[in-house]
């Protein structure tokens, strides 16, 4: 499965294509040529894209019977840098779409929650904690201690569990996973590593 940081460095490889060919003499063979390298490596980017989308997607919904993720605006995200990259990689919302797909596909329940103060409330005590994107850690005055992410997680998939009408105590199983904002690549990458029942 090609992963993101393939990914990225197919992005690398495209922009520097780009530049190449931009570089040749308008109307030459050199540039001709250049380009048509260009739309070659386009093309396979993204269908490295999209094949990364599928096969995580997949491997999610065939692993999971409840499967909560954020409704991220790619939109409004892209004005930031850090979340772009990873954004893009990850190709969000059309891991989104296929997660939805596949789920009915699969029959298994594919909720998703909207982004809002999922990583900056507590998932243990339900306080607010204001932080930074660069704050990694979620540390709160009730005791809770947890990677940022996780602390996400765990707060998306309340949220899930409450929209889907279901109790915690019910859907208490092992393989319900959720991902947080930011990191969404090493967060699918570690939920996939994890062994499954
Ligand atoms: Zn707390």
């Amino acid at each position: 499965m090609p992963n993101p940081r393939h990914l990225r460095k197919s992005e690398k490889a495209l922009k520097r294509l780009q530049r190449r060919a931009s570089s040749k003499k308008k109307g030459s063979a050199n540039r001709k040529k250049a380009i048509n390298r260009l739309g070659r490596k386009h093309l396979k980017v993204s269908r490295q894209r999209k094949n990364f989308a599928i096969k995580t997607a997949l491997c999610v919904v065939k692993s999971n019977d409840f499967i909560a993720y954020e409704d991220l605006q790619v939109k409004n995200m892209v004005t930031n840098h850090k979340l772009a990259k990873s954004i893009s990689d990850a190709a969000w919302s059309q891991f989104a779409q296929w997660l939805q797909y596949l789920g009915k596909v699969y029959g298994k329940t594919v909720v998703a929650v909207a982004p809002q103060y999922t990583s900056q409330d507590c998932s243990n005590c339900g306080k607010t904690v204001k932080k930074s994107l660069s704050m990694r850690t979620h540390v709160c005055g009730c005791g809770a201690t947890l990677d940022r992410d996780h602390n996400a997680a765990l707060n998306i998939l309340a949220k899930a569990l409450r929209q889907a009408g279901i109790e915690l105590n019910t859907a208490g199983h092992a393989g319900i996973y959720a991902w947080g904002q930011t990191d969404l690549c090493s967060l699918m990458v570690t939920s996939l590593s994890k062994p499954t029942d």
